[in-house]
């Protein structure tokens, strides 16, 4: 089975091993893409691990969940991933579709690396384009 993030590899030699602990992202777009496939995959205990402390005080889980278990991941498409030192950019768009609804959501993710793992900091929404 291929990887729901996209990477045409199967999704246990891409993302499967950083859902299971077993790795870690090299990259913020690593982190980005495993981040939208543990979506797919039902993953949240992932998403939380991956989430920077202090963000996650402010994130509503139950609302991720409920998005989770309602929405289809139909694809991710990265446009553009950004490393500085220890923070890195990554703009995506990450297509879904709910009730055969589709939808586009379009978001620029800050990460931050710490000890060498890289963390999901903050995310901007862009205006939803088709
Ligand atoms: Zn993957």
């Amino acid at each position: 089975m291929k990887c729901p993030c996209g990477s045409q590899k199967d999704y246990k030699e891409c993302c499967a091993p950083l859902h299971a602990g077993a790795a870690k992202a090299e990259t913020a777009e690593a982190l980005m893409r495993s981040r939208y496939s543990a979506f797919a995959k039902n993953q949240m205990q992932y998403l939380k691990d991956t989430t920077d402390p202090q963000t996650l005080q402010n994130i509503d889980e139950e609302a991720n969940q409920e998005w989770a278990d309602r929405a289809k991941f139909l694809k991710l498409e990265i446009l553009k991933a950004e490393e500085k030192g220890t923070k890195g950019t990554v703009e995506f768009k990450a297509f879904y579709s709910v009730d055969d609804e589709e939808y586009i959501h379009h978001e620029v993710s800050t990460f931050r690396k710490q000890n060498g793992e890289w963390f999901f900091k903050s995310g901007k929404v862009k205006e939803a384009k088709a």
